[in-house]
């Protein structure tokens, strides 16, 4: 049997529904070569395993099925078992996406990718569609959260109709935030038609701006939301000085969601597209979680979300929990298990497991330790 370890940001994959590491799938070398019918993946550790023993596989189906009798415990509003709430919320980028996850037993979206909704046009979407789109998404979360993040064009998401053309290092250009200071028109179209949608539906829409790195930046945006009509204004956390000067990034703003993502590749300095940098990009890194706890302390009581990927690994959002976050949002597919995971500790042992990967020297120290604390099924299931 041969594994190989499957690395990267799998964010449409994980969307689809497919279980996969907290890095997903990105890289699988060898499988293409495997025999029809004779690979194995194994969802909790993001390993592929190519023709793999009778026992092997037959571990695999058993860890299946028990992960999907534990998660059918994971159903209602996040609570640690002591009843402390930490709201689970999915991630959506299309409108199938949206709609199948209002479908499904969630509080609402955390992160809503609206570039994901006009991916191959050369021009912007009007007003008007773009306040239709909106709409669209907003019914369908009728009294629930929904978290928009404003166009993130630029590096791994790029947009013909939001472009300033080449860049020597795109994921550290004009991207984001940087990019709707430069092309006003776009965000101020989007802000329209965002407040627009809001006004007709009662979705309780709470709107984000992306790759924020100082104060003025996150004032200047919440500034032109309120001014739009957008009550509820808030700044994505993906760059380390935004993190550390949370206090003074949240100053006019409501709310922050930390992408860790991002968050992780400016931190580590590792390309997130890079599958051979992945252990860098690990949720088990220490500093990382340094780094959303002074994020969480500064924000001082705000809310304070985490969107990236990490948030749907269970014993990662045990960690975030140990670490005040106010919301947990991830792909539809991985809300049951979050939530069952969450109601089987209570909050003083998720501080414990926070405690322990801040102690630890390594990002397999760290995740060895969070297992000894955590429920003897979930880690069985989890591996
Ligand atoms: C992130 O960076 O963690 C995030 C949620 O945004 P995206 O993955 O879309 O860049
Ligand atoms: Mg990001």
């Amino acid at each position: 049997m041969s594994s190989i370890v499957v690395l990267g940001a799998g964010i449409m994959a994980t969307a689809l529904a497919t279980p996969l590491s907290d890095n997903g799938l990105v890289q699988a070398a060898g499988v293409l070569s495997a025999a029809p019918g004779r690979v194995g993946l194994d969802g909790s550790s993001g390993l592929v395993i190519t023709d793999p023993t009778p026992e092997a596989a037959g571990s695999l189906v058993a860890r299946d099925r028990a992960r999907i009798e534990l998660q059918a415990d994971g159903v209602g509003p996040g609570t640690t078992s002591d009843g402390h709430r930490v709201q689970v919320l999915a991630n959506v980028g299309t409108l199938d996406d949206a709609l199948l996850a209002s479908r499904a037993d969630v509080e609402g979206v955390g992160l809503f990718r609206t570039e994901f909704l006009f991916p191959d046009r050369e021009q912007p979407p009007s007003v008007a569609e773009q306040t239709e789109a909106y709409t669209r998404v907003f019914d369908a979360f009728a009294g629930r959260k929904v978290v928009v993040r404003t166009l993130d064009a630029g590096a791994d998401k790029p947009l013909a109709f939001a472009n300033l053309g080449e860049e020597a290092n795109p994921a550290l250009g004009v991207r984001g935030l940087r990019l709707h200071r430069e092309l006003r028109h776009l965000l101020d179209d989007q802000l329209e038609a965002l407040a627009a949608a809001r006004r007709s539906t009662s979705a309780d829409v709470w709107v984000m701006a992306p790759m924020v790195a100082t104060p003025s930046e996150a004032s200047w945006f919440a500034a032109l939301g309120r001014a739009a009509g957008l009550p509820t204004v808030g700044t994505m956390i993906e760059i380390p000085a935004a993190a550390l000067r949370s206090g003074q990034v949240l100053a006019d703003c409501d709310f922050a969601s930390i992408g860790t993502n991002d968050l992780s590749q400016y931190l580590f300095a590792a390309d997130r597209m890079d599958g051979r940098l992945a252990p860098l990009l690990s949720g088990w890194q220490p500093a990382l979680w340094s780094t959303i706890r002074a994020c969480v302390s500064g924000a001082a009581g705000k809310p304070v979300g985490i969107c990236g990927e990490i948030a749907g690994d269970p014993l990662l959002a045990l960690v975030a929990t140990g670490a005040g976050v106010s919301s947990l949002s991830m792909a539809t597919a991985r809300t049951g298990l979050v939530r069952a995971a969450l109601r089987r500790h209570d909050l003083a042992t998720c501080t414990a497991m926070l405690q322990a990967v801040l102690d630890a020297d390594s990002p397999e120290e760290a995740r060895s330790a969070v297992v000894t604390l955590a429920d003897r099924e979930l880690a069985l299931v989890l591996g």
